[in-house]
């Protein structure tokens, strides 16, 4: 969600920071801005929209200078305009500011502005914020570092910035609380980023600011201080990312790549992880909570958006391999309710980012009530990872298309390894049935190359269903939080309207609004429920619904009654939800291309939501 860039050093700092915002560009956003330093003074460009137009609007302009900080916006006070735009700038036009997050006791702060004199240009709580540090700076009459400090100290809310003062043009002043900061450290200059992605194809040392600090960067020197003065050693780390992980490789966009990524990516999530031939789980990240995991009374899942369906499918996983008693919670609904937890229940909060708002916070008060927490997060040395007691990273890689796609698989992949790793110590499976399960698991990424060579079919079955404005997916058992996540996906970058139903609860509302127009894809391989699903294609069929089924290979019965069919190679049901994924990932992708929408970066969306 919104990003922010800064470069201070001896090269030309424009295109390193608009590059920059270019790679941001998949967290989602509404609006760009750069301010800019250089010897002959020092200029602001914002505009609503696209990086692009940003870029259109500052062709002929100059923009030489070699200090400079850039944003791009994810509109939360104020509609997306230019004058809404970041940066925003104090009252005697001195210092400019770019913010991700929100400042929660902006209407106050902005009355008592208001009322000693300031005017402000926008609505955002932003503006507010910088025209404080101006006050404060020239009330106490200090520097720009003590001047946010002070001003943060009185701040309620979360917040990244950077501060650029043109009085002061060889230093930036960046802080951070609850929203990622990344600073790069170059030979004689800084990069600072909202996470890796601008920084990676410059230097590979970053350091991550903490909360609650802050930081004073001149070209040579990094001075990182604690909200409450105490100076810190700023600790340099390696970078993993590489830059083409960052590119689209030949694909037409970054969501096509990622679907593509998939067998290699669930690969990469199990490598070291699963030993078959010995029946065996080792998941060295959460190791010490072996016991916490196989005694725990209850599992608590919690999660956001995709992350919550992957987690719905660790509750059918824990519980039926596991035996162990599984909740799953919107964490936004957690947070704000007053949930019994204990210290016998186990808590995993499932993020891709490890930075969501809502998610941090359900830990927060799980970890105050005795949970033990452990996180399951894509992004390494994000803040969950940090603020939980262990975890399994998914090891994705980077996902760069705002709608989760391999982040998901391997969310999955992560929760069926931790369902077999409590059947292993809990012996809730025979060691046979271990060993089978693991072998087919091994499998799944092959079995995923194999699907996607239906990539052309489903392309034809997407332009016949693009101009649906209704749809309906649906599912039984580990079927349905695919349908979930399969109507997701479409709503995210089709618009179309689409609803994820347990098949048989179909019967009970939806079932209103089947018509000849309406698509209506089921989820109908051979499992468990498989009979059952029949029954309910029969009803749609009967009322004239198009009925698109997902069916095992060499499957004939569905074939003889729906209107498409897609094979998906048999398996375990267990795995289910790491196949069936896939073709609702094409279908989803292809209505939404032939539809014109971007779909790497949907309106509206935004890619690690770091406001609550
Ligand atoms: N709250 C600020 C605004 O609305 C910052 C939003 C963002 O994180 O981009 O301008």
């Amino acid at each position: 969600m919104c990003g922010i860039v800064g470069y201070i050093g001896s090269r030309e700092a424009w295109p390193i920071v608009l590059n920059g915002l270019k790679r941001l560009e998949y967290r989602g956003y509404d609006s760009a801005g750069i301010a800019i330093i250089n010897s002959a003074g020092f200029s602001v460009h914002k505009k609503a929209g696209k990086v692009a137009c940003l870029e259109a609007e500052t062709a002929d302009k100059d923009k030489s200078g070699h200090v400079a900080i850039g944003h791009t916006r994810w509109a939360t006070h104020g509609a997306p305009s230019d004058a809404n735009s970041h940066p925003h700038s104090s009252n005697d036009n001195r210092l400019h500011i770019i913010h991700n997050g929100i400042i929660e006791n902006y209407l106050i702060l902005k009355e008592e502005l208001l009322a000693r004199g300031h005017t402000f240009k926008s609505e955002t709580d932003t503006e507010v914020l910088i025209h404080l540090i101006e006050e404060i700076q020239n009330i106490e009459q200090t520097d720009l570092l003590e001047a946010v400090r002070l001003a943060l100290n009185t701040v309620i809310g979360a917040y990244a910035i950077v501060i650029l003062d043109r009085e002061n043009p060889n230093q930036l002043v960046a802080a951070r609380k609850g929203s990622p900061m990344v600073i790069g450290v170059g030979q004689d200059e800084y990069f600072i980023a909202s996470d890796a992605t601008p920084i990676i194809e410059y230097t590979k040392n970053v350091v991550y600011l903490q909360d609650n600090e802050i930081a004073l960067i001149k070209h040579n020197q990094l001075l990182i201080k604690k909200l409450n003065n105490v100076v810190q050693t700023p600790l340099i780390q390696e970078l993993e990312l590489k830059l083409e992980s960052l590119e689209k490789g030949g694909f037409e966009h970054f969501m096509m790549k990622e679907i593509f990524e998939q067998p290699r990516s669930i690969r990469d999530c199990m490598r070291g992880r699963i030993f078959p031939l010995e029946g065996k789980v080792e998941l060295g990240g959460i190791k010490q909570y072996t016991d916490k995991l196989k005694n725990a009374e209850r599992i608590i899942i919690i999660a956001c958006g995709t992350s919550w369906h992957a987690g719905l499918t660790g509750e059918y996983l824990i519980e039926e391999y596991g035996r162990v008693k599984v909740e799953v919670e919107y964490a936004s609904e957690f947070r704000y309710r007053n949930p019994i937890i204990s210290d016998k229940d186990v808590v995993i909060a499932v993020s891709q980012s490890g930075e969501t708002a809502d998610t941090m916070a359900a830990i927060e008060i799980a970890k105050e009530r005795g949970a033990t927490i452990l996180g399951i997060c894509n992004v390494v040395g994000a803040s969950i990872p940090r603020i939980t007691d262990a975890g399994v990273y998914t090891h994705a890689g980077p996902e760069i298309g705002v709608a989760s796609t391999k982040a998901f698989t391997a969310q999955v992949t992560v929760l069926t390894l931790i369902a077999l790793f409590i059947a292993q110590h809990k012996k809730t499976l025979p060691p046979a049935k271990l060993i089978d399960l693991l072998t087919g698991l091994d499998a799944i990424p092959d079995k995923i190359q194999t699907l996607l060579q239906d990539n052309e079919l489903i392309e034809q079955i997407a332009s016949k269903i693009k101009n649906a404005t209704n749809c309906l997916f649906l599912g039984r058992g580990f079927g349905f939080p695919i349908a979930l996540e399969g109507a997701l996906k479409l709503k995210e970058i089709s618009y179309i309207h689409a609803e994820g139903y347990p098949a048989a609860e179909m019967k009970h509302g939806p079932i209103a609004l089947i018509d000849e127009q309406m698509p209506v894809i089921f989820i109908a391989t051979k499992n468990s429920s498989y009979e059952k699903v029949i029954s309910n294609i029969q009803e749609v069929k009967a009322r004239k619904g198009i009925v698109i089924a997902i069916v095992t290979q060499g499957d004939t019965k569905v074939k003889n009654m729906a209107d498409h069919c897609i094979e998906i190679p048999d398996a375990d049901e267990a795995f289910l939800p790491l196949l069936a994924t896939i073709p609702l990932q094409l279908l989803a992708y292809h209505i939404a291309v032939k539809r014109g929408c971007n779909v790497d970066q949907p309106r509206n969306l935004a890619k690690s939501v770091t406001v609550e």
